[in-house]
């Protein structure tokens, strides 16, 4: 917790989404705290790593620092392992302990700003972060609900270079005023072909449970953000080649995306 008070009091910020919105797009020494909200599978990592990457702020997922947890073969291992293969959600004093380690760790090595993914889950992981820092924008990712199940049945992670894929190939018909949508599989390197490993909690049964507790636990937070004035919905309108630049048009980050690549 004294890692997150910490890490906000010298992080510049725009306090709402509407505010950050109107703005120009940020500056390089600007730090952005976000939030990336949406259902498992959706592609919040996807598309968080990928602004990470372009704002040069640090990507958080606490999935991943629940997975780098149970490799470690720690303490809390065999505890973690029963919770994530069952498709719940890991206790809130727990995900706090390893994202406060997580932010101190970083802060330690200078880092500043942050996209949290996977984080916060549930209404009192919300209210905690409320207390200790303001979150400039939460964005709200969606798409079709069929394809959720598929996109996590079809991911693939390479376990040398930990690149995500997804073998699913996704075309959903139009109907009843709903537009079609085609996700065309992103598919790994040759190279990495014969390294891909699945998630143990991306089975069916598991993806079926891990979206009924989203809807149960995780689907308030959308209204806690909401009612605050700093949710912003984006319906991805396919895979990344239509989403992307959308997505960074509604971020207001079109041009900035272009200066970076005329830069680099
Ligand atoms: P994810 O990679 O975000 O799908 O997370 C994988 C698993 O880690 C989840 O199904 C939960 O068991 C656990 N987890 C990740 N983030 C949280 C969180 N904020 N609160 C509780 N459990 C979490």
């Amino acid at each position: 917790m004294a890692a997150i008070t910490r890490l906000v009091k010298r992080t510049p910020y725009l306090p709402c989404a509407a505010r950050f919105l109107s703005h120009a797009p940020p500056q390089k020494e600007r730090n952005v705290q976000w939030v990336f909200l949406g259902c498992p599978g959706v592609g919040k990592g996807t598309y968080a790593s990928r602004l990470c990457n372009l704002l040069g702020v640090p990507h958080i997922a606490t999935g991943d620092l629940v997975r780098s947890e149970l490799a470690s073969n720690g303490p809390l291992s065999s505890q973690l392992s029963e919770i994530v293969n069952q498709g719940k959600l890991v206790s809130d004093e727990i995900i706090m302990s390893l994202l406060s380690k997580r932010l101190a760790d970083g802060e330690a090595k200078g880092e500043s700003g942050f996209i949290l993914d996977g984080f916060p889950r549930t209404i009192k992981q919300a209210e905690i972060l409320e207390g200790v820092t303001d979150i400039d924008l939460v964005v709200n990712l969606k798409i079709q609900e069929e394809a959720l199940l598929a996109k996590c049945l079809g991911r693939r992670i390479c376990n040398q270079c930990g690149g995500n894929f997804n073998v699913a190939s996704i075309s959903l018909k139009g109907e009843n005023g709903r537009p079609g949508m085609v996700m065309a599989p992103l598919l790994p390197p040759a190279h990495c072909m014969s390294k891909l490993v699945t998630r143990s909690d991306d089975t069916e049964e598991v993806v079926k449970e891990r979206l009924r507790i989203y809807s149960e636990k995780s689907q308030p937070v959308e209204e806690f953000y909401r009612s605050r004035g700093k949710l912003l919905e984006f319906d991805l309108p396919g895979g990344i080649p239509e989403s992307w630049p959308k997505l960074l048009q509604a971020l207001n980050l079109y041009d900035y995306e272009e200066k970076q690549s005329v830069a680099a």
